[in-house]
């Protein structure tokens, strides 16, 4: 078998850590398979490298972002790839550009644009053992990118998909997908399988357990994705599609996302257009736009408020700025003390009243819904920051997820 491992931060916190995922990959070699390693910066190091870069500007270049950031995944490559080789074996690290990974130019969150695999199926035809540095890949025009925070999943299941591997397993802190963040509740289960549009919801609306363009891609080449813990060989949860899941429950997670805030827009002027400027303006910058509630107030303008993730207020701040310069928004204001709490389940397409059910969990802990969206598959709702956990432990368990 072809097996692509991807070890995320913790699983590679340390030197120890690092000695533990070399026997690891050493044992799946030792049994006869061929295997790609995709590692992640050792845990804190990307935070680390982020805060160094904000000594000296609040506004770096997202070019030399990507330069400082992508140096942490290629320590741990070259670190494991030693390791390995001094157990015996023959193996090599790559960075993104000698993997192939090829993206577009968009600095710290470029898109694959393709992988070359040419370098890796020779390397894999001389027996050995490639580690490649996540999180990175080179633009058409020869710079190095990196694919968004959480990105050495992409990269793994991209990997995964480019060399046709059997299977992708990514083996992170917690044993598999959970019901909700077993760090705030304990009381979680873990799921056995959860299909890729599930799990493509739940990573979406904040579950960071995978990165949310890892489970698209996953799903669209068909990647058999397992995830499992590196710390001991407790089986994981296997990322599927639906029709290879026999029961389907109502709901069968609660995602937090704490990474939002909210921006409104007061007195802005009532004219056909006007949302499809603003909100194309924001598309131009980058800026991801989720939640949009507009009402009419009592002259002849309106008030939109919508939520961005935090890292693209500035760039949002500065498109906003401007239409208050030419007078079609009177004011403005940020709130980033809020945060998106959501349900998610496929069972809900054919079923009433579980939205109703969320609003009553908000209601029993006396929790204000500030803003609601819903779909076929999931509810989400802005409440204020202090309320997360609360949140999420209520709808886990009003849904009864914990029994
Ligand atoms: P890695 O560094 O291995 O990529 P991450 O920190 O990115 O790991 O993701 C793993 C974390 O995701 C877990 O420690 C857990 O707190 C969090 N998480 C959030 N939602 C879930 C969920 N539904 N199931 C499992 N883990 C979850
Ligand atoms: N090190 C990068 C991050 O923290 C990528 C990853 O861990 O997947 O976002
Ligand atoms: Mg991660």
């Amino acid at each position: 078998m072809l097996i692509v491992q991807k070890f995320g931060g913790t699983s590679v916190g340390d030197l120890e850590r690092i000695q533990n995922v070399a026997n690891r990959v050493s044992k799946t070699k030792k049994q006869g398979n061929d295997v790609v390693v995709v590692v992640s910066a050792m845990s804190g190091e990307t935070n680390k490298l982020i805060s160094y870069a904000e000594h000296f500007s609040q506004t770096p270049s997202r070019a030399e972002m990507d330069m400082l950031l992508s140096s942490g995944e290629r320590v741990t490559a070259s670190l494991l790839a030693i390791a390995l080789n001094e157990m015996g074996h023959d193996a090599v690290s790559m960075t993104g550009r000698k993997a192939g990974i090829v993206t577009d130019s968009l600095h710290t969150k470029a898109r694959i644009e393709e992988i070359d695999p040419t370098t890796m199926r020779a390397a894999l035809k001389e027996g050995k053992i490639i580690v490649v540095a996540g999180f990175q890949g080179v633009s058409l025009d020869g710079n190095v990118t990196t694919l968004g925070r959480g990105g050495s999943d992409l990269s793994a299941v991209a990997i995964a998909g480019a060399l046709e591997a059997d299977l992708c397993e990514i083996y992170t802190d917690v044993s598999g997908i959970f019901t909700t963040d077993p760090r705030i509740e304990p009381k979680a289960k873990k799921l056995e399988k959860i299909s890729y549009d599930e799990m493509l919801e739940l990573a979406s609306l904040g579950a960071k357990v995978l990165q949310n363009r890892s489970v698209e891609l996953a799903k669209k080449l068909n990647v058999n994705l397992v995830t499992r813990t590196s710390f001991s060989e407790e089986e994981g949860t296997l990322i599927t599609k639906e029709e290879n899941i026999m029961e389907q429950p109502l709901v069968s997670g609660i995602a937090l996302d704490k990474n939002q805030a909210r921006i409104s827009l007061m007195g802005v002027k009532d004219r056909p257009g006007i949302a499809s400027e603003i909100f194309n303006k924001l598309a131009q910058s980058e800026v991801n736009v989720d939640m949009i509630i507009q009402n009419k107030a009592h002259d002849e303008t309106t008030n939109i408020d919508f939520t961005v993730p935090k890292g693209d207020l500035h760039d949002a701040k500065a498109v906003v700025d401007a239409f208050i310069q030419t007078g079609d928004i009177k004011d403005d204001s940020y709130n980033e003390d809020i945060c998106k709490v959501s349900v998610v389940g496929v069972g809900m397409k054919s079923h009433t009243g579980v939205a109703a059910k969320a609003f009553s969990a908000m209601a029993s802990e006396n929790i204000n819904i500030n803003m609601i969206s819903t779909s076929e598959i999931k509810i989400s709702m802005v409440i204020d920051e202090k309320y997360a956990e609360l949140a999420v432990r209520s709808l886990h368990s009003i849904y009864n997820l914990d029994k």
